[in-house]
């Protein structure tokens, strides 16, 4: 068994109390990790608000803290063989994603690197004489960032990158669920020169870790993702510290297929975007709002398709699709599935684990047609590889179709036709579009979701002004004494 440490104030620690870490593609425990406390979380904490105000990192310019971005994503770079390989033993993500995923994510320490002395305050044209006035735009504070299992190297650049870049410090908590890949990074952040306690990565479970750290009175903002309900929570802990709060939750992103859209290229998309990472991502596409002209070619081509994926071990390149990251996810889709079923739903693929695969969390890509919009396989966030089909009859029943939902992350249209496009955009409640395309992301543009789906930002500028506070500054330029206020003239 491998063992891991935790990263607090700039050590490397063990902890007193240990939890194993389980291979979804075995089922066997491989590497034992340290289960932050309490204590740790405060002594990680006090650090970061230490390292706030210590020289070290307070002087530094924003120039020279985008360097050491720079620096941390030339080293992620170079780690990212080892890191993917961690990430795919740990979550059961296949290799051939690991490896593109932590590549790119290089590029949001670089974006938000470049962007750390580009951001300004403001020179205001004051209404009052002998007066100057201007707006400094100042780190916030101490970060509690807190990710899921699912993507925790990609989902924790989104929230250091801009944080570092506008100059907090962050204690970042990884899941219980896969927390190696964040431990390997530790490495990385320590050998691109931090200062100490700059950057803190804690392992350990939601109650004792997450909650200690969003409740937490020295911590001034709370970066979570993670599921609704535990959105819940960490809004009522963050009661505690009224600190400022962004939630990147869940999604049942709706894709709707016009009648005269490229059949081809559209399954290819409607694939990727389903039961890529197994279906365990936020953005998945996972209901097909297909036109009732064309819903019978489009699922004979989908079930072909989800037959043909090569499911098996997540290590090999070869491998088109592999284990779910748990056990738990595992029952909570079949549950899923079976209640939809008795809803009404139609099997059209999939529905079990797949037999050849005795060992490991594996669950066939499946795809349901339903025709009640109420169904819980619509309605619910499956988080894994489940396509639910529902047709609609035109443009205006889409819309509403794709609006039934308490989510509204992600979406996708396809069609030839640009202006139905635009407008049928313009009208859905969700954070990002995609049209005639899916599953695009990048540093430069913002993310986040409507709803149940969140609240806030991450990516592009507007990510880093939500890490900073505006001072407004006033300077009297007269010489001339300031009068007594208590003489009338
Ligand atoms: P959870 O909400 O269960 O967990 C998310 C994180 O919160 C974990 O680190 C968890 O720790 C921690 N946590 C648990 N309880 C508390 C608490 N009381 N206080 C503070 N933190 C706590 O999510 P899952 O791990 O199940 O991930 C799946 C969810 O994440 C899905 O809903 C998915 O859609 C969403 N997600 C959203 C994304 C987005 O960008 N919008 C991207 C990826 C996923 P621990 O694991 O130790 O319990």
């Amino acid at each position: 068994m491998r063992e891991f440490q935790h990263y607090i104030d700039g050590r490397f620690e063990h902890a007193e109390r240990t939890f194993e870490s389980i291979d979804p593609a075995t089922q066997t425990p491989w590497a034992r990790m340290p289960r932050a406390g309490a204590d740790d979380v405060d002594r990680a904490v006090n650090a970061a608000h230490r390292a706030l105000n210590d020289p070290d990192w307070a002087e530094l310019t924003a120039t020279q803290r985008g360097r050491l971005l720079f620096r941390l994503a030339d080293l992620l770079e170079q780690a990212a063989p080892e890191l993917a390989e961690m990430e795919t033993r740990d979550t059961g993500k296949i290799i051939r994603e690991t490896k593109s995923q932590i590549g790119y994510i290089a590029e949001y320490y670089r974006y938000y690197g470049g962007l750390a002395d580009k951001l300004d305050g403001r020179y205001v044209s004051i209404d009052k004489t002998d007066t100057e006035a201007y707006q400094r735009r100042e780190p916030i504070g101490v970060v509690a960032a807190i990710v899921p299992w699912n993507s925790q190297l990609f989902l924790s650049a989104v929230k250091l990158a801009p944080a570092l870049a506008a100059g907090c410090t962050v204690v970042l908590k990884a899941s219980e669920e896969a927390p190696a890949p964040l431990l390997g990074f530790a490495r990385i952040v320590h050998e691109a020169g931090f200062p100490s306690g700059v950057v803190s990565i804690l392992t350990g479970f939601g109650d004792d870790c997450g909650r200690v750290l969003t409740s937490h009175p020295l911590v001034a903002r709370i970066a979570f993702t993670g599921g609704p309900e535990t959105a819940r929570h960490v809004v009522r802990n963050s009661a505690n510290n009224l600190a400022y709060t962004t939630l990147e939750l869940g999604g049942k992103s709706p894709v709707i297929v016009f009648p005269d859209a490229d059949l081809d290229s559209t399954v290819n998309a409607l694939v990727a975007g389903i039961f890529a990472a197994s279906g365990q991502s936020c953005v998945a596409g996972s209901r097909l709002l297909a036109h009732r002209d064309i819903l019978e070619p489009l699922l004979e081509q989908l079930k072909t398709r989800a037959q043909a994926i090569r499911i098996g071990s997540p290590q090999s390149m070869e491998t088109e699709f592999g284990p779910l990251a748990t056990q738990r996810q595992r029952e909570h889709i079949q549950d899923l599935i079976t209640r939809s079923l008795d809803f009404g739903a139609t099997l059209i693929t999939g529905g079990k684990p797949p037999e050849a695969f005795a060992e490991g969390f594996y669950f066939e890509p499946t795809i349901l047609l339903c025709d009640r919009p109420d169904s819980p396989c619509l309605q619910e966030e499956f988080f894994g590889p489940v396509l639910s089909v529902l047709p609609f009859d035109d443009e205006q029943d889409a819309i509403t179709k794709a609006n039934d939902t308490p989510f509204g992350l992600a979406s996708g249209i396809f069609t030839r036709d640009l202006a139905s496009a635009k407008r049928v955009s313009a009208r859905i409640r969700a954070g990002v579009v995609w049209i005639n395309t899916y599953r695009m992301i990048s540093p430069l543009m913002p993310f986040g979701g409507y709803g149940l789906s969140g609240l806030g930002r991450e990516g592009g500028p507007e990510a880093m002004l939500d890490y900073t506070r505006v001072k407004s500054v006033w300077i009297r330029t007269s010489d001339d004494p300031i009068s007594d206020p208590f003489v009338m003239r």
